[in-house]
């Protein structure tokens, strides 16, 4: 059976150029990039490309505003915690969302329990986070806004400039987790005005465990991770050559891709969801009509218990997913559809498709072929 993967936002295969370009960082090119003699040199030329690409795709900015780390949840945690500890003089309060990921709620809960305060501001129907409430959330002694830049649920692209210009209005540090949005979306971290920026290799089609930090000259922060020099001082540990050469790589194909595979994921997810409403009654869509990222779908499948369209999607070798992959298997329904002011049970219906380079237009019209009667089906079970 020919698998049909729509689960990119989980994440996503290693690019066949990515993989070349990084193997003999694991044989021959072993080097320490910390060393002086040749060996290390080369790994320090390869990091330093590396980093050059990275900051292209997110710019272009400087590439000694790129900090490596272990992916985007240390990114996150880095950001939140880094700057909240930096900044703990000035003032204990941060300020974020509802519908953040779990890699900055949590940092945001423990600071919480450490002496910080922390509001969640609330978002709107469509998933977009209330700006006045924002506004009315600032204090004195508030250090932080984190705000993500694209929900990875129901793939929402918040207002980063406004947000951002706020901020710097405010004179409040301003951190954004793009791991969703880089690569798919235009970004200019510096015109902007983001002072701090997660982003993720393995979203992207790079490897797993490694990301980056953007930080902007004038954002204050702490390190996260002590232990030597490496990273400006800014990360300590030994660097993952070949990880970062693969995320430098993946980078720089994303960066000339943007446009064109953006358009082409935009119209495979349109025909997905008139595909879907066509064939299937009782049905929504979670998030933003417009303002969403080209390659996410969340839909609401009223009557249906969303696991089991899952389970029965991966029987015909369609892989979906219901909201994020991190609180899958957990029997807790969505805190982003919650937030949107989606009830329990549409919540518990919800499906999220996720397209990327691997899917073609015949995978999404099987997929269009498969849904309807798993649909019927399932919703004659829980009616009987
Ligand atoms: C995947 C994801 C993360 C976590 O990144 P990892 O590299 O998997 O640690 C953080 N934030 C968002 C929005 C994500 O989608």
């Amino acid at each position: 059976m020919n698998n049909i993967y729509l689960d990119h936002n989980a994440t996503t295969p290693v690019r066949p150029e990515v993989l070349k370009a990084m193997a003999p960082y694991y044989a021959d090119e072993f080097g320490n990039a910390s060393s002086l003699h040749s060996f290390g040199r080369k790994a320090r030329e390869a990091v330093e490309h590396a980093r050059e690409n990275v900051a292209r795709l997110i710019g272009p900015c400087e590439p000694v505003d790129i900090v490596f780390a272990s992916g985007g949840t240390e990114s996150d945690n880095f950001a939140v915690k880094g700057a909240a500890y930096a900044l703990k003089d000035k003032g204990r309060h941060i300020i974020t969302s509802q519908i953040e990921h779990l890699a900055v709620l949590d940092p945001c809960k423990f600071l919480e329990e450490n002496g910080y305060e922390v509001t969640y501001v609330p978002v709107d129907r469509e998933g977009v986070v209330d700006i006045e409430a924002l506004k009315g959330a600032v204090r004195d002694d508030t250090v932080l806004i984190s705000i993500m830049f694209a929900n990875n649920e129901t793939g929402t692209i918040q207002p980063i400039e406004e947000i951002a210009a706020m901020a710097r209005e405010k004179g409040i540090l301003f951190h954004t987790d793009a791991v969703q949005a880089a690569g798919k979306v235009q970004i200019n971290a510096e015109k902007m005005g983001i002072g701090l920026m997660s982003i993720s290799s393995h979203k992207i089609y790079g490897p797993k465990g490694i990301g980056a930090l953007y930080i902007n000259k004038k954002a204050k922060i702490s390190p996260y991770m002590h232990g030597g020099h490496h990273e400006m001082k800014r990360r300590a540990g030994t660097e993952n050559v070949p990880g970062i050469v693969g995320f430098g790589k993946a980078c720089e194909l994303a960066r000339g891709e943007i446009e064109k595979e953006g358009a082409r994921l935009s119209a495979l997810r349109d025909r997905l969801w008139n595909g879907i409403k066509k064939d299937v009654k009782d049905v929504e869509m979670n998030g933003h009509p417009v303002k969403r990222l080209p390659n996410t779908l969340n839909v609401n499948f009223k009557y249906v218990e969303g696991e089991s369209a899952l389970l029965n999607l991966d029987l015909k070798g369609i892989a979906a997913s219901g909201g994020s992959a991190c609180t899958s298997g957990s029997l807790e329904s969505s805190h982003v559809l919650k937030a949107m002011g989606v009830d329990e049970a549409a919540a518990k219906s919800s499906v999220r498709f996720s397209l990327g380079r691997t899917n073609t237009k015949d995978d999404i019209d099987k997929v269009i072929r498969e849904i309807p009667p798993i649909i019927e089906r399932l919703r004659q079970y829980i009616r009987c």
